[in-house]
């Protein structure tokens, strides 16, 4: 079967599903093929679950005439949502970055859903079959979608573009992130920049951190680009008024007092800002949809315990989100400041250096107490407490009363799942 007529039939069952445990009368199921698991065989169960079609790429699974039999499943999604995208008139927005996309995602979604259909990238549907089937949700009266893409290595994001046909771009910032994949810092750059190459190739309008020395030497020819800077008069002027805690923003004669900690959530609000005046959302409409924004899944979000002030912010760590995190914390007014910091994985040949200079940063700061928790933190050089895992972190809560009122910050990357810790603080 064709893209095109399989578009047809989309048109007819416009949803679709990778997952048979989470299926809907009348998806359209992709089967799948993953290391551990081989979607095919899931192709009875997605039909009695009551999917419309199937599509499979192993003929021995063929079932009846709602069965399409394709070369290979995921080439096939991905030519759909390509077909699709370019079906719709919706404008496609991408953003990329190493740090603070899908917030940044959430906080654009919310701006521009004000004056417009939109539509976003659920959750952290971010890679090569999250985008199609955030491409695949966007309706026929959609007029904005918001696509974020995530990446581990190079041509990554060049494909997903190739599949997403970006309108408009921002890059959230280059970080060490993901430092094994790209191969170092400058691959991260080149890696990230392949989202401002799309754009470039393809005449599209960039939004510009012009804060960002990288961004704006990246761009420095470019002209279809609209920035934002705090410093730079340039560009378009938005500017931090505090972060203790809440990220306080002034814009025009507007201030914006939203429910993000860290000043590294100012930036991902200016992206909004910088969107939503682009697309002549008011300011006053700008404002409600920031204010009204509070993270969750661990994405720097405050809990209150026992008299505890706490930083949850255990949905990922690299070294650049590590630092940032911790020189907040280290500026809030806060007394008897407790670190929890748990590894940063996929550093590759960087992970020890990187390991080393987070403890080095945290002997400069005055915190009561530092807990390192995990393998690589462990082979660092630091007089603070090191905990080899999990079990040893919990048997050290559970033995350790924090003094009263205590501050904490608690972060590592996802496969840690510091916030585990919280059931042990006393
Ligand atoms: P992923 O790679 O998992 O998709 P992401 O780029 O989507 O991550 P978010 O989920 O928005 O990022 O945020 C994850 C964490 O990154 C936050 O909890 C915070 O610690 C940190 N972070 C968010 N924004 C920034 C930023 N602009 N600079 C540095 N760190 C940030
Ligand atoms: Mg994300």
């Amino acid at each position: 079967m064709n893209v095109q007529d399989l578009h047809s039939i989309f048109l007819e069952f416009p949803s679709v599903n990778t997952d048979t445990r989470k299926i809907k009368k009348n998806d359209i199921f992709f089967a799948l093929k993953g290391d551990n698991f081989n979607g095919n065989t899931y192709a009875q169960q997605a039909i009695n679950n009551g999917a419309s079609y199937v599509i499979i790429d192993q003929e021995e699974y063929y079932i009846n005439d709602k069965t399409i039999l394709v070369e290979d499943t995921l080439v096939m999604l991905q030519k759909l949502a390509h077909y699709h995208r370019n079906f719709c008139s919706a404008k496609v927005i991408s953003l990329t970055g190493s740090n603070g996309k899908t917030t940044t995602k959430e906080l654009i979604h919310a701006v521009l859903a004000r004056k417009y259909k939109t539509i976003a990238t659920v959750g952290n549907l971010n890679n090569h079959i999250g985008v199609p089937l955030t491409l695949l949700s966007i309706k026929l009266n959609t007029e904005i979608a918001i696509v974020e893409m995530g990446a581990n290595h190079q041509k990554e994001i060049q494909f997903l573009c190739e599949i997403a046909e970006p309108d408009f771009g921002f890059i959230t910032n280059f970080g060490k992130a993901h430092l094994e994949g790209f191969g170092g810092v400058e691959g991260v750059i080149k890696g990230k920049s392949e989202l401002y190459e799309y754009l470039i190739k393809s005449k599209k309008s960039i939004f510009l951190n012009a804060d960002d020395p990288i961004q704006l030497e990246k761009l420095k020819n470019y002209t279809k680009k609209y920035g934002f800077s705090s410093i730079n008069s340039k560009y378009y002027k938005i500017e931090l008024e505090d972060a203790q805690p809440f990220v306080i923003i002034k814009v025009e004669d507007t201030v914006i007092k939203s429910k993000l900690i860290g000043a590294y959530n100012f930036h991902n609000c200016c992206a909004a800002i910088i969107m939503g005046k682009f697309f002549n959302v008011e300011l006053p409409e700008i404002k409600i949809a920031l204010e009204k924004y509070t993270p969750e899944n661990n994405r720097s979000q405050i809990i209150k315990k026992n008299g505890h002030y706490i930083i949850l912010d255990a949905y990922n760590a690299n070294p650049s989100s590590m630092k940032v995190a911790i020189e907040n914390f280290n500026s809030l007014e806060k007394t008897n400041k407790v670190l929890i910091l748990g590894d940063m994985f996929e550093l590759g040949n960087s992970a020890e250096e990187e390991h080393q200079a987070i403890t080095d940063l945290a002997k400069t700061l005055l915190f009561e107490n530092v807990l390192f928790v995990g393998e690589n933190f462990y082979r660092t050089q630091t007089s603070s407490i090191k905990l080899k895992n999990f079990e040893e972190l919990k048997a050290y809560l559970s033995q350790n009363n924090l003094p009263a009122n205590s501050s904490l910050l608690i972060k590592g990357s996802r496969g840690m799942a510091l916030e585990r810790a919280l059931e042990y603080i006393q």
